[in-house]
């Protein structure tokens, strides 16, 4: 067991480190305010790789795994949460769509993915279904060569700006298994989006409703086969659980590093506030459950990247514990921050209103407890 990150990762993470610091903490705070959804530096990072991180070489993704996937976001993170945290959603839309789409549709759509030229969004929650996703009532009805897809989503990521869309929906019969998922062009005929969600944080990307009206969708824009499309969300969820959970890591570990050089600068009492044993032991907790976040979150990608039975569960555990306690993190640091934390010209503020939402998406964490729950009580012999 070697928790060191190798030379390579080593040299991505430092790739990640100088791009999140030069191209997205400079401007983060200007795009929270302005709701400024920054496309031109989403394509840069899909010039250096980081629109398709785990997406296979054969199609032109870097190949990476999991784990390296999730040092590279947590990297990113540290720089901005709301723009980082779309780029996990659209590494989970090109590494679905380049592993499950047909030949030719991978031909057609895999080039513009994996450099970010065309982003794309996953489309799973509908309005009378969130955590409940299997009874998802968008239906997808085979007519002749094509699929006519009618129904709504609901706080789709990027939606209005994004080129290509996975759309989960329903060919067969109630339940998961009558649930299929598609490569849908996002400017289709037929296709309506609602208005800009206005959310409490990661405001520098969209959020919208998607109505789809009678909209045809070539065949062999299926993925995989008839009835694997819930099967499929999830597997793209296992590691889009990762990535969140990697942004939260990122995100607090920045919040620490302002929080620490705040108690070295700040005097109170007519001394560095750090010099307060009480605050120290605030640091100290901070610091430690960051490193049992991010080894959790290692562990579950590393579980993950060698398909272990019981991946889904791991990564269900690293989701709730690190976007728990990444938010923690943030929320303390705002605190030792003082009247300072509160207002927008220190990032704590943001850092606590874009890690919220980690709690709640991609399952919310009750959710995950239940992936868990369920997963103990079945096997007497599992080994947690
Ligand atoms: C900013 C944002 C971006 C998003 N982006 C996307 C996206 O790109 N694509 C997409 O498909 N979806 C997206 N979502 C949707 C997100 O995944 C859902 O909001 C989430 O899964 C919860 O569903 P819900 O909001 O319908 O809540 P509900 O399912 O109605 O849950 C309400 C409450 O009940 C709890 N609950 C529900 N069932 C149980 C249970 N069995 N046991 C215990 N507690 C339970 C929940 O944890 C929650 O606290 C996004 C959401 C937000 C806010």
């Amino acid at each position: 067991m070697d928790f060191e990150l190798n030379e390579d990762q080593i040299a991505f993470a430092d790739m990640a480190t100088a791009f999140a610091r030069n191209e997205l903490e400079p401007f983060a705070a200007e795009w929270d305010q302005t709701s400024f959804f920054p496309l031109d530096v989403i394509r840069k990072a899909g010039e250096m790789g980081f629109a398709s991180i785990y997406s296979p070489e054969a199609v032109g993704g870097l190949g990476l795994s999991r784990l390296d996937a999730s040092i590279i976001f947590e990297r990113l993170a540290m720089g901005c949460t709301a723009t980082t945290a779309y780029l996990t959603i659209h590494n989970m839309v090109t590494w679905m769509v380049t592993s499950f789409a047909r030949p030719e549709v991978i031909e057609a759509y895999a080039a513009d993915l994996v450099s970010a030229a065309r982003l794309g969004s996953y489309c799973l929650t509908e309005p009378n279904a969130g955590s409940d996703a299997a009874s998802l009532k968008t239906t997808a009805q085979r007519d002749g060569d094509h699929y006519l897809l009618n129904g709504s989503k609901v706080f789709i990521s990027g939606a209005g700006s994004t080129d290509v869309l996975v759309v989960m929906a329903r060919t067969g019969g109630s339940g998961a298994r009558g649930i299929s998922a598609f490569v849908v062009d996002a400017r289709s005929e037929g296709i309506t989006y609602g208005r800009c969600e206005d959310k409490m944080g990661w405001n520098c990307q969209p959020t919208r409703m998607i109505t789809f009206d009678n909209v045809k969708v070539p065949a062999n824009h299926l993925l995989s086969e008839e009835g694997d499309g819930f099967v499929l969300a999830m597997k793209g969820l296992d590691g889009g659980r990762i990535n969140i959970a990697s942004c939260s890591v990122g995100t607090a570990q920045q919040a620490l590093n302002l929080a620490r050089n705040y108690l070295l600068e700040r005097k109170q009492f007519g001394k560095p506030i750090g010099e307060f044993q009480g605050l120290q032991f605030r640091l100290a907790d901070m610091a430690t459950e960051l490193v049992a976040a991010r080894q959790m979150v290692r562990l579950a990608a590393c579980k993950l990247d060698s398909q272990h039975p019981d991946a889904t569960t791991y990564c269900a555990m690293a989701k709730r514990f690190a976007t728990d306690a990444g938010f923690r993190v943030c929320d303390e640091a705002l605190q030792l921050f003082g009247g300072y934390g509160y207002i927008k010209e220190y990032p704590l503020e943001r850092f606590v209103r874009d890690t919220r939402v980690h709690r709640i998406l991609e399952g919310t964490n009750e959710v995950m407890r239940v992936i868990i729950g369920r997963r103990l009580l079945a096997d007497s012999d599992s080994e947690f």
